[in-house]
């Protein structure tokens, strides 16, 4: 097999060749066929994410380098461990990559994505740019007979992440307003789940015109440049008539996240799911008298990707513009990421 991993933080994926893994007990050996490139591996092959005040939280710690990257992984079954025999061999399935430790209670209550010794895919061991990539158990796979391979790729990690985020945020009535902050790969499936799941006024703030053109075809009913617009809370009560209730921050900065708690209304509700970095700053009253409720949402569990799959199949959620490169861009493609060049995701394939 061959694998694009990375051999030591902060410098460039290699690619390195290794024997094809063979699947013991209840593992399943996959064919690589897609692999999206996620923002998340950006800070992972740095080692670290921005805590602000100058801090940073160690990634690297937890790693043993080399590893592949890579978490949002779609395959051909190949072969299982002796104790996975109902295993789908030959079937091309989505991988979910937020495996637990598998005895803590949020493991067994199917919420692994709460665990708090994750073992994830692609993170914490070897992940998906590559070729060939073991799964623990045939239960971690998810059936897509007949959806687009590339554009149902993400869904494993922006998709679910989103997801599990809007649910927090929502449901909003009809004269109700949500925002949700970034117009990247995760803001842009914000927007379409957010309207599949029935939010009707929705409202996109970026930095990026491109960005946000995507946003409007992905089914904003509003966007901010905040570029160009420098008072982005004003312009969010505007829009909104003030009645912004929820806040879906997929950026997580020091600015997004100020913006947010200013133009929510009482009661709003603010998830944040980037990873972007900083500190998070506001007046302690207003919480109290805002009657806020701040939240943090991480990825999302195998019975979510599920649920998010049959979302999918309803026809509802608008595919996010998706384009492909071959597996071995994958390093080049995580360059272009960082220097903000990709609009929509981008799948790495082996086909
Ligand atoms: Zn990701
Ligand atoms: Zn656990």
């Amino acid at each position: 097999m061959k694998s694009y991993a990375l051999v030591e933080f902060g410098k460039p994926l290699q690619e390195l060749e290794r024997p094809d893994p063979v699947p013991t007990g209840t593992q399943v050996l996959i064919r690589v066929r897609r692999s999206g490139v996620c923002h998340s591996d950006i800070h992972i092959a740095d080692g670290y994410f921005d805590l602000g005040d100058g801090k940073k939280m160690d990634v690297g710690q937890r790693m043993t380098l080399p590893t592949a990257l890579g978490h949002e992984i779609l395959g051909e079954v190949m072969s299982a461990g002796p104790d996975a025999p109902d295993a789908p061999i030959g079937k091309t399935m989505l991988v979910h990559p937020w495996i637990g430790c598998g005895d803590c209670k949020a493991c067994l209550d199917g919420r692994e994505n709460d665990c708090m010794r994750m073992n994830a895919l692609g993170v914490f061991r070897d992940g998906g740019y590559a070729t060939h990539v073991l799964v623990d158990h045939p239960k971690f796979l998810v059936d897509i007979d007949g959806l687009d391979l590339d554009t149902v790729t993400p869904l494993a990690c922006s998709g679910v992440t989103v997801f599990n985020a809007l649910r927090k945020a929502l449901p909003i009535d009809d004269d109700e307003w949500l925002c949700v902050m970034g117009a990247g790969g995760l803001g842009l499936n914000a927007v379409s789940i957010a309207k599949a799941m029935g939010a009707k006024n929705i409202v996109c703030v970026d930095l990026d015109s491109d960005a946000l053109a995507a946003a409007k075809d992905m089914g904003a009913s509003a966007t901010i440049n905040a570029k160009e617009i420098p008072d982005v809370i004003g312009e969010l009560q505007k829009v909104t008539g003030n009645q912004l209730l929820a806040v879906v921050d997929t950026v997580g900065n020091e600015i997004t996240s100020h913006n947010a708690v200013q133009a929510l209304v009482k009661t709003g509700r603010y998830v944040v799911v980037g990873l972007h970095g900083g500190s998070f700053k506001m007046p302690l009253p207003m919480l109290p008298q805002k009657a806020l409720t701040v939240r943090g949402s991480y990825v999302g569990s195998c019975r979510d990707l599920k649920e998010l799959v049959a979302l999918v199949r309803t026809g509802k959620v608008k595919e996010m513009p998706v384009s492909t490169r071959p597996l071995d861009q994958a390093d080049a493609t995580l360059q272009d990421l960082r220097d903000g060049k990709i609009t929509g995701r981008v799948v790495l394939t082996t086909d």
